[in-house]
Protein backbone atom coordinates (compact mmCIF):
# COMPACT_ATOMS: atom_id res chain seq x y z
CA UNK A 1 0.00 0.00 0.00
CA UNK A 2 1.80 3.32 -1.06
CA UNK A 3 1.03 6.85 1.06
CA UNK A 4 -2.18 7.64 -1.73
CA UNK A 5 -3.51 4.41 -1.32
CA UNK A 6 -3.20 4.66 3.49
CA UNK A 7 -6.63 3.23 4.36
CA UNK A 8 -9.04 5.92 5.09
CA UNK A 9 -9.83 4.96 8.57
CA UNK A 10 -6.17 5.27 9.68
CA UNK A 11 -5.07 7.89 11.90
CA UNK A 12 -2.74 10.39 9.51
CA UNK A 13 1.15 10.11 10.24
CA UNK A 14 3.79 12.64 10.19
CA UNK A 15 7.77 11.68 10.23
CA UNK A 16 9.50 14.40 10.72
CA UNK A 17 11.86 16.25 14.23
CA UNK A 18 10.71 19.06 16.54
CA UNK A 19 13.17 21.18 18.62
CA UNK A 20 12.38 21.00 22.56
CA UNK A 21 13.13 22.33 25.05
CA UNK A 22 13.20 21.66 28.86
CA UNK A 23 13.67 23.37 31.92
CA UNK A 24 13.21 21.47 34.96
CA UNK A 25 13.16 23.57 38.42
CA UNK A 26 12.96 21.68 42.03
CA UNK A 27 9.81 23.98 42.82
CA UNK A 28 9.51 26.65 45.70
CA UNK A 29 10.23 24.16 48.55
CA UNK A 30 12.89 22.29 46.42
CA UNK A 31 14.66 25.43 45.34
CA UNK A 32 14.92 26.09 49.25
CA UNK A 33 15.76 22.33 50.13
CA UNK A 34 18.86 22.30 47.86
CA UNK A 35 20.17 25.78 48.48
CA UNK A 36 20.36 25.24 52.03
CA UNK A 37 22.07 21.93 51.57
CA UNK A 38 24.96 24.00 49.53
CA UNK A 39 24.99 26.93 51.38
CA UNK A 40 24.58 25.74 54.76
CA UNK A 41 25.02 21.87 54.53
CA UNK A 42 21.86 21.12 56.68
CA UNK A 43 18.89 19.23 55.49
CA UNK A 44 15.31 21.42 55.88
CA UNK A 45 12.03 19.63 56.92
CA UNK A 46 8.50 21.37 56.34
CA UNK A 47 6.08 20.74 58.90
CA UNK A 48 2.80 20.73 59.21
CA UNK A 49 1.12 21.76 62.85
CA UNK A 50 -1.94 20.55 61.63
CA UNK A 51 -0.71 16.89 61.07
CA UNK A 52 2.23 16.85 63.19
CA UNK A 53 4.26 15.69 60.37
CA UNK A 54 8.01 17.07 59.21
CA UNK A 55 8.25 16.57 55.44
CA UNK A 56 12.13 15.57 54.25
CA UNK A 57 12.63 16.58 51.53
CA UNK A 58 11.05 19.76 52.70
CA UNK A 59 7.58 20.02 50.71
CA UNK A 60 5.31 23.18 50.12
CA UNK A 61 2.10 21.77 50.71
CA UNK A 62 1.20 19.13 53.25
CA UNK A 63 -0.14 16.00 51.68
CA UNK A 64 -2.41 14.85 54.32
CA UNK A 65 -4.20 18.28 54.70
CA UNK A 66 -3.12 20.30 51.90
CA UNK A 67 -1.96 22.81 54.35
CA UNK A 68 0.36 25.50 53.08
CA UNK A 69 3.67 24.54 54.69
CA UNK A 70 5.84 27.53 56.06
CA UNK A 71 7.62 26.07 59.05
CA UNK A 72 10.67 25.29 57.98
CA UNK A 73 13.32 23.23 60.45
CA UNK A 74 16.57 21.79 60.66
CA UNK A 75 16.50 18.00 60.90
CA UNK A 76 20.05 17.24 61.22
CA UNK A 77 21.97 14.95 59.47
CA UNK A 78 21.93 12.16 61.36
CA UNK A 79 19.09 9.37 61.23
CA UNK A 80 18.25 5.81 60.93
CA UNK A 81 18.70 3.47 58.28
CA UNK A 82 15.10 1.93 57.02
CA UNK A 83 15.95 0.01 54.34
CA UNK A 84 18.97 -0.91 52.15
CA UNK A 85 19.55 -3.03 49.05
CA UNK A 86 23.41 -4.06 47.92
CA UNK A 87 24.19 -3.34 43.91
CA UNK A 88 26.50 -6.25 42.59
CA UNK A 89 25.80 -5.91 38.75
CA UNK A 90 26.40 -2.62 36.46
CA UNK A 91 23.51 -1.39 34.73
CA UNK A 92 25.06 -3.14 31.62
CA UNK A 93 24.23 -5.92 33.56
CA UNK A 94 27.83 -6.73 33.75
CA UNK A 95 28.85 -7.89 37.20
CA UNK A 96 30.48 -4.92 39.88
CA UNK A 97 34.06 -4.99 40.90
CA UNK A 98 33.13 -3.68 44.09
CA UNK A 99 29.55 -4.24 45.81
CA UNK A 100 27.70 -0.33 46.08
CA UNK A 101 24.95 0.00 48.63
CA UNK A 102 21.93 2.65 48.45
CA UNK A 103 20.10 2.62 51.51
CA UNK A 104 17.15 4.97 52.97
CA UNK A 105 17.97 7.07 56.09
CA UNK A 106 14.87 8.58 58.02
CA UNK A 107 15.20 12.29 58.36
CA UNK A 108 12.03 14.06 60.15
CA UNK A 109 8.89 11.90 58.69
CA UNK A 110 10.62 11.35 55.62
CA UNK A 111 14.38 10.70 54.64
CA UNK A 112 16.80 10.31 51.86
CA UNK A 113 17.66 7.55 49.49
CA UNK A 114 21.98 7.94 48.62
CA UNK A 115 25.12 5.66 48.25
CA UNK A 116 26.42 3.92 51.82
CA UNK A 117 30.05 5.14 51.84
CA UNK A 118 31.54 2.37 49.99
CA UNK A 119 33.71 0.59 52.83
CA UNK A 120 30.72 0.30 55.02
CA UNK A 121 28.85 -2.38 52.82
CA UNK A 122 28.96 -5.19 54.85
CA UNK A 123 28.28 -3.90 58.07
CA UNK A 124 24.80 -2.00 57.31
CA UNK A 125 21.73 -3.29 59.19
CA UNK A 126 18.16 -1.99 58.96
CA UNK A 127 17.83 0.11 62.66
CA UNK A 128 21.63 2.04 62.19
CA UNK A 129 22.21 5.49 62.77
CA UNK A 130 23.98 7.02 59.84
CA UNK A 131 25.38 10.07 58.94
CA UNK A 132 24.47 12.27 56.06
CA UNK A 133 28.21 13.41 55.01
CA UNK A 134 28.03 16.28 52.07
CA UNK A 135 30.86 17.78 49.52
CA UNK A 136 33.18 20.61 51.15
CA UNK A 137 31.13 24.04 50.68
CA UNK A 138 33.17 25.01 47.87
CA UNK A 139 32.19 22.08 45.73
CA UNK A 140 28.51 22.14 45.90
CA UNK A 141 26.13 22.73 43.58
CA UNK A 142 22.78 23.00 44.87
CA UNK A 143 21.84 19.16 44.17
CA UNK A 144 21.96 15.68 46.04
CA UNK A 145 24.85 15.22 44.16
CA UNK A 146 26.47 17.43 46.91
CA UNK A 147 25.84 14.63 49.39
CA UNK A 148 28.77 12.04 48.96
CA UNK A 149 27.56 9.36 50.84
CA UNK A 150 25.99 8.05 54.39
CA UNK A 151 28.01 7.14 57.06
CA UNK A 152 27.43 4.72 59.64
CA UNK A 153 28.01 5.22 62.74
CA UNK A 154 28.90 2.39 65.38
CA UNK A 155 27.33 1.77 68.20
ZN1 LIG B 1 -1.14 18.42 57.22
Amino acid sequence: MTLLERDPNSPPVWRDEIQVTNRYTFGIAGERFFRTIKEKGQILGSRCSNCERTYVPAAEFCERCLDHLDEWIDVGTVGEIITFTHLNVNYDGSPREETETIAFVRLGDGGLIHRLKSSQSPEIQIGMQAKVVFKPAEEREGSITDILYLELIPD
